[in-house]
Protein backbone atom coordinates (compact mmCIF):
# COMPACT_ATOMS: atom_id res chain seq x y z
CA UNK A 1 0.00 0.00 0.00
CA UNK A 2 1.22 3.39 -0.83
CA UNK A 3 1.19 6.13 2.40
CA UNK A 4 -1.07 9.43 1.55
CA UNK A 5 2.10 11.68 2.34
CA UNK A 6 3.41 14.06 0.10
CA UNK A 7 6.91 13.90 -0.44
CA UNK A 8 9.14 16.81 -0.15
CA UNK A 9 12.52 16.96 -0.97
CA UNK A 10 14.67 17.47 2.22
CA UNK A 11 17.13 20.13 0.64
CA UNK A 12 19.20 23.08 1.96
CA UNK A 13 17.01 25.45 -0.09
CA UNK A 14 13.92 23.83 1.91
CA UNK A 15 16.04 24.79 4.83
CA UNK A 16 17.40 28.16 3.67
CA UNK A 17 14.26 29.41 2.58
CA UNK A 18 12.95 28.43 5.94
CA UNK A 19 15.65 29.86 8.38
CA UNK A 20 15.51 33.19 6.50
CA UNK A 21 11.78 33.64 7.11
CA UNK A 22 10.24 31.84 10.03
CA UNK A 23 13.62 31.54 11.74
CA UNK A 24 14.44 34.78 9.93
CA UNK A 25 15.19 36.87 13.67
CA UNK A 26 18.14 34.70 14.01
CA UNK A 27 21.66 36.03 14.08
CA UNK A 28 25.17 35.25 13.80
CA UNK A 29 27.36 36.98 14.95
CA UNK A 30 31.20 37.02 14.33
CA UNK A 31 34.16 38.34 16.56
CA UNK A 32 36.31 41.02 15.14
CA UNK A 33 38.72 40.98 17.96
CA UNK A 34 37.21 42.93 19.79
CA UNK A 35 33.34 42.79 19.35
CA UNK A 36 30.82 41.07 17.17
CA UNK A 37 29.44 41.73 13.95
CA UNK A 38 26.10 40.56 12.97
CA UNK A 39 23.78 39.64 10.41
CA UNK A 40 20.09 38.10 10.81
CA UNK A 41 19.48 35.01 9.30
CA UNK A 42 17.24 36.92 7.08
CA UNK A 43 19.94 38.95 6.02
CA UNK A 44 22.13 35.44 5.49
CA UNK A 45 19.70 34.40 3.03
CA UNK A 46 19.32 37.15 0.94
CA UNK A 47 23.45 37.09 0.67
CA UNK A 48 23.10 33.36 0.15
CA UNK A 49 21.05 34.05 -2.54
CA UNK A 50 23.22 36.99 -4.02
CA UNK A 51 25.97 34.17 -3.64
CA UNK A 52 24.42 32.13 -5.54
CA UNK A 53 23.69 34.31 -8.36
CA UNK A 54 27.11 35.81 -8.56
CA UNK A 55 28.49 31.77 -8.87
CA UNK A 56 25.94 31.89 -11.67
CA UNK A 57 27.67 34.26 -13.69
CA UNK A 58 31.25 32.93 -13.03
CA UNK A 59 29.55 29.48 -14.86
CA UNK A 60 28.55 27.19 -11.80
CA UNK A 61 25.33 25.77 -13.32
CA UNK A 62 25.30 22.41 -12.54
CA UNK A 63 26.87 20.36 -9.58
CA UNK A 64 30.38 21.88 -9.30
CA UNK A 65 32.46 22.47 -6.67
CA UNK A 66 32.66 25.46 -4.99
CA UNK A 67 34.75 25.19 -1.99
CA UNK A 68 35.83 27.47 0.47
CA UNK A 69 38.97 28.23 2.81
CA UNK A 70 37.60 30.28 5.80
CA UNK A 71 37.41 30.37 9.39
CA UNK A 72 33.88 30.20 11.37
CA UNK A 73 31.93 34.09 10.25
CA UNK A 74 29.10 34.97 8.71
CA UNK A 75 30.56 34.73 5.47
CA UNK A 76 31.26 30.61 5.46
CA UNK A 77 27.36 30.20 6.38
CA UNK A 78 26.54 32.08 3.55
CA UNK A 79 28.82 30.16 1.44
CA UNK A 80 27.34 26.82 3.49
CA UNK A 81 23.51 28.10 2.24
CA UNK A 82 23.99 29.82 -0.75
CA UNK A 83 26.42 26.62 -2.75
CA UNK A 84 24.24 23.82 -1.89
CA UNK A 85 20.85 25.74 -2.22
CA UNK A 86 21.93 26.72 -6.13
CA UNK A 87 22.62 22.60 -6.86
CA UNK A 88 26.61 23.00 -6.75
CA UNK A 89 28.73 20.85 -4.19
CA UNK A 90 30.19 23.09 -1.28
CA UNK A 91 34.05 21.86 -0.05
CA UNK A 92 34.98 22.95 2.78
CA UNK A 93 38.99 22.78 3.15
CA UNK A 94 40.74 22.50 6.05
CA UNK A 95 42.97 25.57 6.74
CA UNK A 96 45.57 24.09 8.48
CA UNK A 97 45.95 21.15 5.90
CA UNK A 98 49.31 20.77 4.44
CA UNK A 99 50.53 22.37 1.10
CA UNK A 100 50.76 19.30 -0.62
CA UNK A 101 47.23 17.83 0.54
CA UNK A 102 45.66 21.15 0.26
CA UNK A 103 46.30 20.85 -3.97
CA UNK A 104 45.62 17.34 -3.41
CA UNK A 105 42.31 17.15 -2.17
CA UNK A 106 41.51 20.75 -4.39
CA UNK A 107 42.28 18.38 -7.77
CA UNK A 108 40.78 15.94 -6.55
CA UNK A 109 37.69 17.48 -6.08
CA UNK A 110 38.23 19.65 -8.96
CA UNK A 111 36.99 22.48 -7.35
CA UNK A 112 36.39 25.25 -10.01
CA UNK A 113 36.13 28.25 -7.63
CA UNK A 114 37.85 29.06 -3.75
CA UNK A 115 35.89 31.63 -1.57
CA UNK A 116 38.81 32.62 0.72
CA UNK A 117 38.95 34.81 3.97
CA UNK A 118 42.06 37.15 3.00
CA UNK A 119 43.79 36.49 6.50
CA UNK A 120 44.59 32.78 4.74
CA UNK A 121 45.56 34.01 1.42
CA UNK A 122 49.31 33.16 2.14
CA UNK A 123 48.35 29.67 2.70
CA UNK A 124 46.51 29.26 -0.62
CA UNK A 125 48.97 31.86 -2.68
CA UNK A 126 51.59 29.45 -3.01
CA UNK A 127 49.93 26.57 -3.80
CA UNK A 128 47.26 28.43 -6.29
CA UNK A 129 49.44 27.32 -8.95
CA UNK A 130 49.36 23.63 -9.08
CA UNK A 131 45.31 23.65 -8.83
CA UNK A 132 44.54 22.89 -12.43
CA UNK A 133 40.63 23.41 -12.25
CA UNK A 134 40.21 26.43 -10.11
CA UNK A 135 39.05 29.52 -12.71
CA UNK A 136 38.27 31.59 -10.05
CA UNK A 137 39.31 32.98 -6.37
CA UNK A 138 36.70 34.81 -4.27
CA UNK A 139 38.17 37.21 -1.21
CA UNK A 140 36.23 37.87 1.62
CA UNK A 141 37.35 40.32 4.04
CA UNK A 142 40.27 42.02 2.14
CA UNK A 143 41.57 43.57 -0.60
CA UNK A 144 41.99 40.96 -3.85
CA UNK A 145 44.64 42.80 -5.73
CA UNK A 146 47.16 41.57 -2.93
CA UNK A 147 46.65 38.11 -4.71
CA UNK A 148 48.67 37.15 -7.44
CA UNK A 149 46.91 34.76 -9.40
CA UNK A 150 48.14 32.29 -12.19
CA UNK A 151 46.92 32.56 -15.58
CA UNK A 152 43.63 31.62 -16.46
CA UNK A 153 42.58 32.35 -12.84
CA UNK A 154 39.98 35.59 -12.16
CA UNK A 155 40.34 37.22 -8.61
CA UNK A 156 37.16 38.66 -7.01
CA UNK A 157 36.07 40.95 -3.94
CA UNK A 158 33.31 38.34 -2.27
CA UNK A 159 31.38 41.70 -0.72
CA UNK A 160 31.86 43.26 -4.60
CA UNK A 161 30.57 40.40 -6.23
CA UNK A 162 27.59 40.05 -4.22
CA UNK A 163 26.35 43.28 -4.57
CA UNK A 164 26.39 43.63 -8.13
CA UNK A 165 23.91 40.25 -7.90
CA UNK A 166 20.59 40.15 -7.10
CA UNK A 167 19.66 37.34 -4.59
CA UNK A 168 18.11 34.19 -6.29
CA UNK A 169 14.97 33.15 -4.12
CA UNK A 170 13.58 30.74 -6.26
CA UNK A 171 15.59 27.69 -5.52
CA UNK A 172 16.07 24.74 -8.14
CA UNK A 173 13.93 21.01 -7.10
CA UNK A 174 16.80 18.84 -6.43
CA UNK A 175 17.51 15.36 -6.26
CA UNK A 176 17.57 15.04 -2.10
CA UNK A 177 19.96 12.42 -2.82
CA UNK A 178 22.30 14.31 -4.70
CA UNK A 179 25.78 15.95 -2.74
CA UNK A 180 25.14 18.80 -1.19
CA UNK A 181 28.84 18.93 0.39
CA UNK A 182 32.19 17.65 0.36
CA UNK A 183 34.56 17.01 3.40
CA UNK A 184 38.47 15.22 3.20
CA UNK A 185 39.20 13.38 6.57
CA UNK A 186 42.12 15.10 7.59
CA UNK A 187 44.10 11.98 6.20
CA UNK A 188 46.88 10.66 9.02
CA UNK A 189 47.27 7.52 6.68
CA UNK A 190 47.44 8.08 2.95
CA UNK A 191 45.82 10.43 1.14
CA UNK A 192 42.43 12.34 2.64
CA UNK A 193 39.44 10.89 1.57
CA UNK A 194 35.84 12.68 0.50
CA UNK A 195 33.07 12.08 2.25
CA UNK A 196 29.80 13.45 0.14
CA UNK A 197 27.01 14.14 2.15
CA UNK A 198 23.59 14.48 0.69
CA UNK A 199 20.66 17.32 1.01
CA UNK A 200 19.03 14.55 2.61
CA UNK A 201 21.81 13.18 4.70
CA UNK A 202 22.26 16.91 6.43
CA UNK A 203 19.07 17.17 6.66
CA UNK A 204 18.22 14.13 8.90
CA UNK A 205 21.92 14.52 11.02
CA UNK A 206 20.73 18.57 11.62
CA UNK A 207 17.12 17.39 12.64
CA UNK A 208 18.73 14.93 15.55
CA UNK A 209 21.34 17.62 16.17
CA UNK A 210 18.94 19.90 17.60
CA UNK A 211 17.24 17.08 18.73
CA UNK A 212 16.61 17.03 22.76
CA UNK A 213 18.30 13.90 23.31
CA UNK A 214 21.39 15.36 21.48
CA UNK A 215 22.14 19.15 21.60
CA UNK A 216 18.78 20.41 22.55
CA UNK A 217 18.88 23.44 20.32
CA UNK A 218 16.29 26.06 20.49
CA UNK A 219 15.23 29.54 19.62
CA UNK A 220 16.41 30.53 23.05
CA UNK A 221 19.85 29.45 22.58
CA UNK A 222 22.96 31.37 21.55
CA UNK A 223 25.51 28.48 20.26
CA UNK A 224 29.54 29.13 20.46
CA UNK A 225 30.36 27.25 17.39
CA UNK A 226 34.27 26.86 18.51
CA UNK A 227 34.64 23.74 15.84
CA UNK A 228 35.91 24.45 12.44
CA UNK A 229 33.04 24.74 9.57
CA UNK A 230 35.93 22.84 7.93
CA UNK A 231 36.29 20.10 10.10
CA UNK A 232 33.35 17.86 9.51
CA UNK A 233 30.50 20.65 8.84
CA UNK A 234 31.46 21.82 12.72
CA UNK A 235 29.86 19.08 13.88
CA UNK A 236 26.26 20.13 12.14
CA UNK A 237 25.79 23.11 14.58
CA UNK A 238 25.56 25.83 11.55
CA UNK A 239 22.79 23.71 9.55
CA UNK A 240 21.21 22.91 12.94
CA UNK A 241 21.30 26.90 14.06
CA UNK A 242 19.06 27.55 10.77
CA UNK A 243 17.00 24.65 11.78
CA UNK A 244 16.19 25.72 15.27
CA UNK A 245 16.22 29.37 15.29
CA UNK A 246 19.58 29.18 17.80
CA UNK A 247 21.45 32.11 17.05
CA UNK A 248 25.40 31.67 16.07
CA UNK A 249 28.53 32.82 17.61
CA UNK A 250 31.60 32.82 15.10
CA UNK A 251 35.26 33.02 16.88
CA UNK A 252 36.72 33.75 12.80
CA UNK A 253 40.94 33.05 13.74
CA UNK A 254 40.29 33.98 17.35
CA UNK A 255 40.72 30.47 19.21
CA UNK A 256 42.96 30.99 21.42
CA UNK A 257 41.65 30.59 25.21
CA UNK A 258 42.03 34.50 25.72
CA UNK A 259 40.11 35.64 23.26
CA UNK A 260 37.88 32.82 23.86
CA UNK A 261 37.09 33.88 27.01
CA UNK A 262 36.48 37.24 25.94
CA UNK A 263 33.92 35.77 23.13
CA UNK A 264 32.23 34.06 26.45
CA UNK A 265 32.03 37.17 28.45
CA UNK A 266 30.65 39.70 25.18
CA UNK A 267 27.98 37.17 23.66
CA UNK A 268 27.09 35.26 26.91
CA UNK A 269 26.58 31.75 24.70
CA UNK A 270 24.30 29.28 26.15
CA UNK A 271 25.64 26.39 24.42
CA UNK A 272 29.19 25.91 22.97
CA UNK A 273 30.98 22.63 21.03
CA UNK A 274 35.12 22.43 20.70
CA UNK A 275 37.78 19.32 20.92
CA UNK A 276 38.86 18.38 24.80
CA UNK A 277 42.11 20.80 24.28
CA UNK A 278 40.48 23.85 23.71
CA UNK A 279 38.35 23.23 26.95
CA UNK A 280 41.52 22.54 28.96
CA UNK A 281 43.05 25.59 27.64
CA UNK A 282 40.04 27.56 28.76
CA UNK A 283 39.66 25.66 31.54
CA UNK A 284 43.47 26.99 32.58
CA UNK A 285 42.69 30.22 31.23
CA UNK A 286 40.02 30.94 33.48
CA UNK A 287 41.75 29.29 36.61
CA UNK A 288 44.11 32.40 36.22
CA UNK A 289 41.78 34.88 35.17
CA UNK A 290 38.46 33.94 36.73
CA UNK A 291 35.14 34.83 34.66
CA UNK A 292 31.34 34.35 35.10
CA UNK A 293 30.45 31.74 32.59
CA UNK A 294 27.17 30.53 33.78
CA UNK A 295 25.19 31.57 30.74
CA UNK A 296 26.68 28.30 29.62
CA UNK A 297 23.64 25.71 29.91
CA UNK A 298 26.36 22.92 28.68
CA UNK A 299 29.14 21.98 26.60
CA UNK A 300 29.45 19.56 23.94
CA UNK A 301 33.23 18.22 23.85
CA UNK A 302 34.06 15.60 21.22
CA UNK A 303 36.93 14.36 18.29
CA UNK A 304 39.14 12.54 21.01
CA UNK A 305 38.55 10.78 24.26
CA UNK A 306 37.49 13.77 26.97
CA UNK A 307 39.54 13.20 30.17
CA UNK A 308 37.16 12.80 33.20
CA UNK A 309 39.14 15.36 34.95
CA UNK A 310 38.23 18.52 32.57
CA UNK A 311 34.80 17.09 33.05
CA UNK A 312 34.61 17.14 36.85
CA UNK A 313 36.26 20.47 36.83
CA UNK A 314 33.63 22.13 34.77
CA UNK A 315 31.10 20.96 36.85
CA UNK A 316 32.78 21.59 39.81
CA UNK A 317 33.76 25.17 39.54
CA UNK A 318 31.40 26.52 37.63
CA UNK A 319 28.54 24.40 37.27
CA UNK A 320 28.57 23.29 33.32
CA UNK A 321 27.66 20.35 32.04
CA UNK A 322 30.62 18.84 29.35
CA UNK A 323 28.40 16.54 27.57
CA UNK A 324 30.45 14.13 25.32
CA UNK A 325 29.36 12.80 21.79
CA UNK A 326 31.70 10.80 19.21
CA UNK A 327 31.70 10.76 15.25
CA UNK A 328 34.28 11.43 12.75
CA UNK A 329 33.83 12.85 9.15
CA UNK A 330 32.12 9.85 7.58
CA UNK A 331 29.12 9.93 10.42
CA UNK A 332 28.01 13.41 9.52
CA UNK A 333 29.81 13.69 12.32
CA UNK A 334 27.05 12.69 14.75
CA UNK A 335 27.58 8.98 15.88
CA UNK A 336 26.42 8.65 19.96
CA UNK A 337 26.09 11.55 22.65
CA UNK A 338 26.72 10.50 26.46
CA UNK A 339 23.32 11.67 28.40
CA UNK A 340 22.29 9.81 31.21
CA UNK A 341 18.65 8.56 31.29
CA UNK A 342 16.83 8.42 34.50
CA UNK A 343 17.46 4.86 35.99
CA UNK A 344 21.15 5.58 36.10
CA UNK A 345 22.10 7.28 38.99
CA UNK A 346 25.83 7.61 41.30
CA UNK A 347 28.93 6.00 39.70
CA UNK A 348 26.89 4.10 37.23
CA UNK A 349 25.73 8.03 35.52
CA UNK A 350 29.02 9.08 35.99
CA UNK A 351 30.53 6.04 33.93
CA UNK A 352 28.27 6.47 31.24
CA UNK A 353 29.12 9.55 30.75
CA UNK A 354 32.41 9.45 30.88
CA UNK A 355 32.21 7.01 28.07
CA UNK A 356 31.46 8.27 24.44
CA UNK A 357 27.12 7.68 24.76
CA UNK A 358 24.37 6.05 23.41
CA UNK A 359 23.65 5.75 19.54
CA UNK A 360 20.23 7.54 18.43
CA UNK A 361 17.86 6.02 16.74
CA UNK A 362 19.22 6.42 13.32
CA UNK A 363 22.75 4.82 13.50
CA UNK A 364 23.37 1.10 13.68
CA UNK A 365 26.02 -0.06 15.31
CA UNK A 366 28.06 -3.23 15.84
CA UNK A 367 31.43 -4.16 16.98
CA UNK A 368 33.15 -7.11 15.48
CA UNK A 369 36.30 -8.88 16.09
CA UNK A 370 39.55 -9.62 14.08
CA UNK A 371 38.01 -12.19 12.20
CA UNK A 372 34.88 -10.45 12.02
CA UNK A 373 32.81 -11.89 13.96
CA UNK A 374 30.18 -9.92 15.47
CA UNK A 375 30.77 -9.38 18.93
CA UNK A 376 27.94 -9.09 22.16
CA UNK A 377 26.86 -5.99 23.87
CA UNK A 378 27.53 -7.06 27.26
CA UNK A 379 29.87 -3.85 27.87
CA UNK A 380 32.79 -6.50 28.28
CA UNK A 381 33.54 -7.94 24.59
CA UNK A 382 36.31 -5.54 22.54
CA UNK A 383 36.34 -5.28 19.36
CA UNK A 384 36.28 -2.61 16.63
CA UNK A 385 33.50 -0.50 15.80
CA UNK A 386 31.26 -0.36 12.73
CA UNK A 387 28.16 1.80 12.25
CA UNK A 388 25.51 2.52 9.30
CA UNK A 389 22.65 4.72 9.00
CA UNK A 390 21.04 7.52 6.82
CA UNK A 391 23.68 10.01 7.42
CA UNK A 392 27.06 7.58 7.68
CA UNK A 393 28.99 7.03 4.46
CA UNK A 394 29.04 3.82 2.58
CA UNK A 395 31.85 4.67 0.31
CA UNK A 396 34.67 7.30 -0.62
CA UNK A 397 34.27 10.11 -3.27
CA UNK A 398 35.45 8.82 -6.54
CA UNK A 399 35.34 10.37 -9.75
CA UNK A 400 37.16 7.37 -11.43
CA UNK A 401 34.85 4.24 -9.20
CA UNK A 402 36.04 2.72 -5.51
CA UNK A 403 39.56 1.11 -5.33
CA UNK A 404 40.50 -1.37 -3.43
CA UNK A 405 42.18 1.20 -1.15
CA UNK A 406 38.98 3.26 -0.70
CA UNK A 407 36.93 0.06 0.00
CA UNK A 408 38.75 -1.13 2.59
CA UNK A 409 36.85 0.93 4.96
CA UNK A 410 33.78 -0.51 4.46
CA UNK A 411 32.53 -3.74 5.58
CA UNK A 412 29.40 -5.02 3.64
CA UNK A 413 27.51 -0.88 3.50
CA UNK A 414 29.04 -0.72 6.99
CA UNK A 415 31.64 1.72 7.78
CA UNK A 416 34.58 0.53 9.81
CA UNK A 417 35.19 3.03 11.70
CA UNK A 418 38.94 2.04 13.15
CA UNK A 419 37.99 2.40 16.99
CA UNK A 420 38.27 0.13 19.25
CA UNK A 421 35.62 -0.14 22.31
CA UNK A 422 32.61 -1.82 24.18
CA UNK A 423 29.03 -1.91 24.08
CA UNK A 424 26.88 -2.07 26.88
CA UNK A 425 22.93 -3.81 26.81
CA UNK A 426 21.32 -0.07 26.28
CA UNK A 427 23.61 0.88 23.51
CA UNK A 428 26.24 2.94 25.30
CA UNK A 429 29.93 3.09 23.76
CA UNK A 430 32.80 3.20 25.46
CA UNK A 431 35.92 3.79 23.55
CA UNK A 432 39.72 2.00 24.35
CA UNK A 433 41.40 2.93 21.74
CA UNK A 434 41.68 3.97 18.16
CA UNK A 435 43.01 0.57 16.34
CA UNK A 436 46.40 1.94 15.49
CA UNK A 437 46.60 3.36 19.10
CA UNK A 438 46.17 0.31 20.98
CA UNK A 439 49.08 -0.89 22.58
CA UNK A 440 49.63 -4.80 22.74
CA UNK A 441 51.60 -5.90 25.64
CA UNK A 442 51.69 -9.93 25.55
CA UNK A 443 49.35 -10.83 23.73
CA UNK A 444 46.77 -8.59 25.86
CA UNK A 445 45.40 -4.75 24.85
CA UNK A 446 46.39 -1.48 27.09
CA UNK A 447 43.87 1.06 26.20
CA UNK A 448 45.92 4.13 26.16
CA UNK A 449 43.00 6.38 26.19
CA UNK A 450 42.37 5.39 29.87
CA UNK A 451 46.46 5.97 30.80
CA UNK A 452 45.92 9.44 29.18
CA UNK A 453 42.47 9.58 31.24
CA UNK A 454 43.43 8.70 34.53
CA UNK A 455 46.76 10.70 34.17
CA UNK A 456 44.91 13.92 33.05
CA UNK A 457 43.55 13.78 36.54
CA UNK A 458 46.76 14.61 38.43
CA UNK A 459 47.04 18.33 39.56
CA UNK A 460 50.25 18.81 37.97
CA UNK A 461 49.69 17.31 34.69
CA UNK A 462 49.16 19.35 31.97
CA UNK A 463 48.71 16.97 28.83
CA UNK A 464 49.42 12.86 28.87
CA UNK A 465 49.79 10.77 26.05
CA UNK A 466 50.62 7.08 25.92
CA UNK A 467 51.80 5.34 22.63
CA UNK A 468 53.33 1.80 22.14
CA UNK A 469 57.31 1.44 21.65
CA UNK A 470 58.23 -1.92 20.60
CA UNK A 471 59.40 -4.30 23.56
CA UNK A 472 61.16 -7.83 22.69
CA UNK A 473 60.01 -9.54 25.70
CA UNK A 474 56.23 -8.62 25.68
CA UNK A 475 55.69 -7.16 21.81
CA UNK A 476 55.12 -3.86 22.93
CA UNK A 477 55.04 -1.56 25.81
CA UNK A 478 53.22 1.89 26.65
CA UNK A 479 55.63 4.56 26.69
CA UNK A 480 53.56 7.70 29.08
CA UNK A 481 54.51 11.11 27.65
CA UNK A 482 53.83 13.89 30.00
CA UNK A 483 53.48 17.79 29.94
CA UNK A 484 54.17 19.22 33.84
CA UNK A 485 53.23 22.35 34.77
CA UNK A 486 55.98 24.46 34.95
CA UNK A 487 57.75 24.88 38.13
CA UNK A 488 56.44 21.57 39.21
CA UNK A 489 58.92 18.67 40.71
CA UNK A 490 56.44 15.63 40.77
CA UNK A 491 58.64 12.87 40.00
CA UNK A 492 57.75 9.73 37.70
CA UNK A 493 57.65 7.63 40.92
CA UNK A 494 54.89 10.00 42.32
CA UNK A 495 52.72 9.62 38.77
CA UNK A 496 53.19 5.66 38.76
CA UNK A 497 51.46 6.08 41.95
CA UNK A 498 48.59 7.95 40.98
CA UNK A 499 47.86 5.78 38.15
CA UNK A 500 48.51 2.53 40.37
CA UNK A 501 45.19 1.75 41.94
CA UNK A 502 43.21 1.99 38.77
CA UNK A 503 45.06 -0.42 36.76
CA UNK A 504 46.62 -4.00 36.79
CA UNK A 505 50.00 -3.76 37.09
CA UNK A 506 51.04 -5.32 33.80
CA UNK A 507 49.55 -2.04 32.06
CA UNK A 508 51.55 -0.06 33.98
CA UNK A 509 54.00 2.15 32.16
CA UNK A 510 57.31 1.42 32.52
CA UNK A 511 58.89 3.92 30.10
CA UNK A 512 58.26 7.59 30.74
CA UNK A 513 59.35 10.80 28.75
CA UNK A 514 58.49 14.42 29.88
CA UNK A 515 58.15 16.95 26.84
CA UNK A 516 56.83 20.78 26.61
CA UNK A 517 53.82 19.70 24.70
CA UNK A 518 52.03 16.84 22.76
CA UNK A 519 51.83 17.24 18.89
CA UNK A 520 48.34 18.57 17.67
CA UNK A 521 46.94 17.28 14.42
CA UNK A 522 45.30 19.78 12.44
CA UNK A 523 42.26 19.96 14.19
CA UNK A 524 43.98 20.06 17.74
CA UNK A 525 44.00 16.37 18.63
CA UNK A 526 46.60 14.44 20.16
CA UNK A 527 48.81 13.40 17.01
CA UNK A 528 50.11 10.01 18.25
CA UNK A 529 51.65 9.84 14.80
CA UNK A 530 54.23 12.20 15.33
CA UNK A 531 54.73 11.65 18.60
CA UNK A 532 55.50 7.80 17.53
CA UNK A 533 58.31 9.49 14.80
CA UNK A 534 59.21 11.15 17.20
CA UNK A 535 60.06 8.72 20.27
CA UNK A 536 60.83 5.77 17.23
CA UNK A 537 64.15 7.50 16.56
CA UNK A 538 64.55 6.71 20.21
CA UNK A 539 64.84 10.15 21.41
CA UNK A 540 63.58 8.94 25.10
CA UNK A 541 64.19 12.70 26.65
P1 LIG B 1 40.65 12.48 12.11
O1 LIG B 1 41.02 11.09 11.74
O2 LIG B 1 41.28 13.52 11.31
O3 LIG B 1 40.70 12.75 13.58
P2 LIG B 1 37.82 12.83 12.33
O4 LIG B 1 37.76 14.20 12.78
O5 LIG B 1 36.77 12.31 11.44
O6 LIG B 1 39.16 12.56 11.62
O7 LIG B 1 37.94 12.00 13.65
C1 LIG B 1 37.21 10.89 13.95
C2 LIG B 1 37.84 10.13 15.07
O8 LIG B 1 37.98 10.94 16.24
C3 LIG B 1 37.04 8.96 15.53
O9 LIG B 1 37.21 7.85 14.68
C4 LIG B 1 37.60 8.72 16.92
O10 LIG B 1 38.81 7.99 16.88
C5 LIG B 1 37.90 10.11 17.40
N1 LIG B 1 36.85 10.58 18.29
C6 LIG B 1 35.83 11.40 18.01
N2 LIG B 1 35.08 11.65 19.10
C7 LIG B 1 35.63 10.94 20.12
C8 LIG B 1 35.32 10.75 21.51
N3 LIG B 1 34.29 11.36 22.10
N4 LIG B 1 36.12 9.93 22.21
C9 LIG B 1 37.16 9.30 21.65
N5 LIG B 1 37.51 9.44 20.37
C10 LIG B 1 36.76 10.25 19.60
Amino acid sequence: MQSTMADGDLTIGRLLRYGGTVQGRGTVRTWTGADTRSETYAEVATRAGRLASALRSLGIDGDQRVATFMWNNNEHLEAYLGIPAMGAVLHTLNIRLAPEQLSYVVNHAQDSVIIVDATVLPLLEPVLPTMDSVRHVVVVGGDPATLEAPAGVTVHGYDELLDAHEPQTDWPALDERSAAALCYTSGTTGDPKGVAYSHRSIWLHSMQVCAAQTMALTARDTVLAVVPMFHAMSWGLPYAAMMSGASLVMPDRYLQPEPLAAIMQAERPTFAAAVPTIWQGLNAQLEQHPQDISHLREVIVGGSACPPSLMRAFEERYDVPVIQAWGMTETSPLGSVARVPSWAEGDEAWALRTGQGQFPASVEARIVDDAGSVLPWDDEAVGELEVTGPWIADSYYSPDGQSDALQANFDDGWLRTGDVGRITPDGFLTLTDRAKDVIKSGGEWISSVELENILMGHPDVVEAAAIAIPDEKWQERPLMTVVLKDGSSTTTEQLRDYLAPHLAKWQLPDSWAYIDEVPKTSVGKFDKKRLRARFQEGDLT
